[in-house]
């Protein structure tokens, strides 16, 4: 058995048995977010590989997100329910996003926020990677002015599967209490 099938097999001899559902959401809430996810590739925020969750409207501790599919195409049914280990409920073995971790870290580490974005806007990627600050330059864009926060991934590991890993960044990032209640809700990560 390669070193790689050997720790798919530990990751999924660690992962609970069945964690339950949280029960049924409103049907327009999913079509919220169905379109949510639509509407921000349509505009070109997120590409073939960006996402859009929102917390679980029952349970604080589930949130919802497609399956592994490119968001234009995300329809009702790719909806998932997943808990803030970012584990899918009721046994649901469809393919996920590896990323998804970034949103079960952030609903677990931010109470007050209800809904993640995780998008690769050319246009931000050099504020999470030069010294230079992201600023408002518009009364629109006021919600920056009190700065955004950049994820350091140099302070958690340098390997390339470090820099593959969210899962590995985001829970040591938490540990440091760096995704703490109290700032802002943009946090700029290096592309991966
Ligand atoms: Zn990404």
């Amino acid at each position: 058995m390669s070193a790689f099938e050997q720790n798919v097999q530990k990751r999924m001899a660690s992962m609970p048995a069945s964690i339950p559902s949280a029960g049924p959401v409103d049907p327009a809430l999913i079509e919220d977010l169905v379109a949510a996810s639509r509407i921000l590739a349509q505009h070109g925020v997120l590409d073939a590989w960006g996402h859009v969750s929102m917390r679980h409207p029952k349970n604080p501790q589930r949130y919802l997100i497609s399956r592994a599919r490119a968001p234009a195409l995300v329809t009702a049914s790719d909806i998932m329910e997943l808990d803030l280990d970012s584990n899918p409920v009721d046994g649901d073995d469809r393919r996920m996003f590896l990323e998804r971790f970034i949103h079960g870290e952030a609903f677990k580490a931010r109470p007050d926020v209800n809904a993640v974005v995780h998008s690769h806007s050319p246009t931000i990627i050099p504020f999470s990677v030069t010294e230079e600050p992201l600023r408002a330059v518009s009364s629109v864009a006021s919600f920056l002015a009190c700065g955004c926060p950049v994820f350091e991934i140099r302070d958690v590991g340098r390997t390339k599967r470090d820099i593959k890993t969210f899962e590995v960044r985001l829970r040591v990032d938490n540990r440091d209490r760096r995704l703490a209640v109290g700032m802002t809700a943009y946090v700029l990560l290096p592309l991966l």
